[in-house]
């Protein structure tokens, strides 16, 4: 059976989150807008708090926690959907009650210090892999962890790490001689960051480890076991990218509909030139074909089927096309369009990271030609 409607809770908890970006996070958009380009960040961590509290009231909170943490543990549908709703609007914003899910797999006493606080929002985390020498290849880090006495002793160097400004603990990736370990690594046992300057408004760090000295009891998982954690991290919610890449193409076009109608040129709207009509229809279709690719790849994770082809499909496909679609509401909008008083500009920088990070394009392109030239997912409908 194929059934493209939504169930009662998903559109009600979809119409909530609706409401929640139009009344709280839209109106915020000029504020944000004008203190970004004063170069500070666009809401402060004072702000965003205090809005996932409100929306905490109504019960949203841990959108994915389990129900045992004090999340919601909604599905993969309905979290792809809220999503999209958030990328309604270019307020940088997330529910709160969140955690890597990586963190989940820790000892009773790590769930304690890392993955509870973390949940609260008490304590801020950061995933570091990606190193200077190793970005796609992720298997060539040469960070390194040595045995000595009780302890680990961690030296290298991570790059383009999110959060890694703000974070108090990272969880990082290094050799052992077992193989790839990860630690959970406390701020205060010595690891240094610094931010990197982006096109866009996600300022990622360098992390520095010079004889970071790491007790035992902070390995996340098996010594050696590291490079599935980091898998598994990486893969837990590739659909999620997407998903937000769907609420600002709705966004973008509605605004390109909305400039072809009311702006004329030698005597007629733009949305009666066949060129402009050419771009609105490209940009539905291309989006509404990535709502469906959302939408498989959410429907098989929470089916519990193996995702990864299709994730891979859906985020190749929207970091693709959104780059395409806000490119031509931006040509729509002639010089307006390449001006810093409307936000289009804003989101064809912020959209374009969509095609490098978790897994550029061309490494998804590679995963996908992979599956099906080794036979692993058929070429036909399954
Ligand atoms: C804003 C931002 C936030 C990030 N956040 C994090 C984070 O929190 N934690 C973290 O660990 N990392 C993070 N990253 C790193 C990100 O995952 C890497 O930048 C990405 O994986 C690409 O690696 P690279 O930059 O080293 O590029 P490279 O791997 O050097 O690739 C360069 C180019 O070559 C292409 N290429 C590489 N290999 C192949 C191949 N086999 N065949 C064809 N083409 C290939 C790539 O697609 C790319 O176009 C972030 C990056 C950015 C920009």
């Amino acid at each position: 059976m194929v059934d493209f409607a939504l169930s009662d809770e998903q559109r009600a908890v979809r119409d909530w989150v609706r409401t929640f970006v139009q009344r709280e996070l839209v109106p915020l958009e000029p504020e944000v807008l004008r203190r970004e380009r004063a170069g500070e960040p666009g809401i402060t961590r004072e702000e965003s708090r205090a809005l996932q509290l409100k929306a905490r009231e109504s019960g949203f909170w841990g959108i994915l926690t389990p129900e045992e943490y004090g999340g919601m543990g909604l599905g993969a549908i309905t979290a792809s959907l809220l999503e999209a709703e958030l990328g309604r609007t270019f307020v940088p914003f997330r529910f709160g009650g969140a955690a890597d899910n990586i963190l989940f797999h820790g000892n009773e006493e790590q769930k304690r210090r890392y993955l509870l606080p973390t949940i609260e929002g008490e304590r801020i985390s950061c995933f570091a892999i990606t190193e200077p020498g190793a970005g796609s290849d992720a298997r060539a880090i040469r960070t390194s962890a040595r045995r000595d006495g009780d302890d680990w002793v961690i030296n290298g160097e991570k790059t383009f790490i999110t959060q890694g400004n703000e974070a108090d603990f990272v969880m990082v990736f290094a050799v052992a001689e077992e193989g790839v370990t990860c630690f959970l690594v406390d701020r205060d046992m010595g690891w240094k960051s610094e931010p990197i300057q982006t096109m866009g408004q996600w300022g990622p760090a360098a992390l520095v480890f010079d004889d970071v000295r790491v007790p035992a009891e902070n390995v996340l998982g098996e010594v050696g076991g590291g490079f599935a954690l980091a898998l598994q991290w990486i893969g837990q919610g590739r659909y999620l990218l997407p998903s937000r890449a769907i609420g600002s193409c709705e966004r973008l076009i509605e605004m390109a509909v909305a400039q072809a109608n009311s702006r004329t040129t030698f005597g007629e709207p733009l949305a009666e030139r066949q060129a402009i009509q050419w771009m609105v229809a490209d940009s539905v279709v291309e989006l509404q074909a990535l709502r469906l690719l959302v939408l498989h790849a959410a429907w098989q994770v929470e089916a519990g089927k193996d995702s990864r082809q299709a994730q891979s499909i859906a985020k190749l496909y929207g970091g693709v096309k959104a780059n395409e679609i806000v490119d031509r509401v931006l040509q729509i909008h002639g010089g307006m369009g390449y001006t810093r008083e409307l936000p289009i500009e804003r989101w064809y920088r912020e959209l374009r990271l969509l095609r490098i990070y978790e897994g550029t394009d061309e490494i998804q392109r590679r995963t996908i030609a992979r599956n099906v030239l080794k036979g692993h997912v058929p070429v036909s409908w399954e």
